[in-house]
């Protein structure tokens, strides 16, 4: 690990001043001068521990004050803000309540120590787990290199990689936090060098390889997330999470799936279907909620649905498995909701 200076930001506007890079800037291009944000650090640290980052400072943008608040008003729904824990938000009372699927997300991401270190805004900053991304000896597209080990026939390591949308890059996205906010349509407050703010929605936050393979997501070298919103559920909304992992005890997620639906009866009113692990970014599975709204849940539809979800799948040499989980992952979550 090289030696760097530490900033203590004061403010969201003194953040701003002193940063001039991001992590997935730092990591594709590298520079003498980087100065990029850490919240709870668990993935900063990573990267330097592993050599893959060598920062001339770090801006810590964890104690800034009035970042640490969640705050719930029943017509307009949930603000999270950018410092809350994991493992705040698996505790409030209010998450249970109104957005069971956050708070199963959360409360199986992680071990207990990492969620009371973890941020909400790092978790969803946080790039891939991808292991050749992750080791300094595989120069991949995503480090500006020439190539992805992962989709190699026969020497990849694909076995938790994507099955759809894997046309450049094959990781998929590090945070299954990110499928429940997907699924509840929440969006992210970003507070940019101008200091003017822009709300984006979660399924805008994150870029796709095919988009700009040197990004996760759309935050610039001049941009903090300040809060997370999720909007407050209608009358009669269900939410339901599954998170399926290699080890029972901790682990990131093989394939993972949020459901959303307003129901009248066992009629399904409106319905959002976010998969985790299935694609290099949190996806909807439009085809399947199509099937769905307007239409009675039971056997046959949700079937019919989670059969709709995986037919865009394109698996690699290693992962096929990840269709029949997938299927039964989304059967499993929506026959909850009745
Ligand atoms: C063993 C292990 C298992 C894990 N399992 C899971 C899992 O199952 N599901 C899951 O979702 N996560 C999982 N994680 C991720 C973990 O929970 C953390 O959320 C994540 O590592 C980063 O959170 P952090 O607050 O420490 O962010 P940091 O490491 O501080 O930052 C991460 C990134 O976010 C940027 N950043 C931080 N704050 C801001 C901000 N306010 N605005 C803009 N950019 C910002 C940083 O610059 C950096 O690029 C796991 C981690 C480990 C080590």
């Amino acid at each position: 690990m090289n030696r760097f200076s530490w900033y203590e930001a004061k403010s969201v506007e003194d953040a701003l001043k002193n940063a001039n890079t991001t992590l997935s800037e730092e990591l594709y291009s590298p520079s003498n001068e980087a100065a990029f944000f850490k919240s709870g650090g668990i993935d900063v640290l990573d990267f330097l521990k592993e050599g893959l980052i060598s920062p001339k400072t770090i801006v810590n943008v964890r104690d800034i004050p009035g970042m640490d608040k969640i705050e719930h008003e029943h017509n307009e729904g949930m603000t999270i803000g950018a410092n809350v824990t994991l493992a705040e938000i698996e505790h409030h009372p209010d998450v249970a309540i109104n957005f069971p699927a956050l708070q199963m997300a959360v409360a199986h991401a992680a071990t207990p120590q990492l969620r009371n270190m973890s941020t909400i805004a790092g978790n969803l900053a946080q790039r891939t787990r991808c292991w050749y991304f992750r080791s300094v000896d595989h120069q991949c597209f995503r480090k500006n290199g020439d190539r992805c080990f992962a989709r190699h026939s026969e020497t990849g390591q694909n076995e938790g990689h994507a099955i759809i949308n894997n046309g450049s890059c094959v990781s998929v996205h590090a945070s299954s936090i990110a499928t429940a906010l997907l699924a509840l349509k929440a969006s992210v407050v970003i507070q940019g060098g101008d200091m003017k703010k822009k709300v984006v929605s979660i399924e805008d936050f994150f870029v796709s390889p095919m988009q700009d393979i040197s990004r996760e997501n759309i935050l610039g070298k001049k941009d903090l997330i300040t809060e997370i919103k999720v909007p407050a559920p209608s009358a009669n909304t269900k939410s339901f999470y599954i998170k399926q992992v290699a080890r029972e005890s901790y682990d990131w997620s093989l394939a993972d799936v949020a459901v959303v639906a307003e129901m009248k009866g066992n009629t399904c009113v409106d319905i959002t279907i976010a998969l985790g692990a299935a694609a290099p970014t949190p996806i909807r599975s439009y085809e399947a909620e199509k099937i769905l709204k307007g239409e009675q849940l039971n056997d046959m539809s949700i079937t019919k649905a989670a059969e709709k979800a995986m037919e865009v799948a394109r698996p690699l040499s290693k992962n096929g498995y990840k269709i029949p989980l997938f299927k039964s992952i989304i059967v499993r979550a929506l026959s909850e909701l009745i």
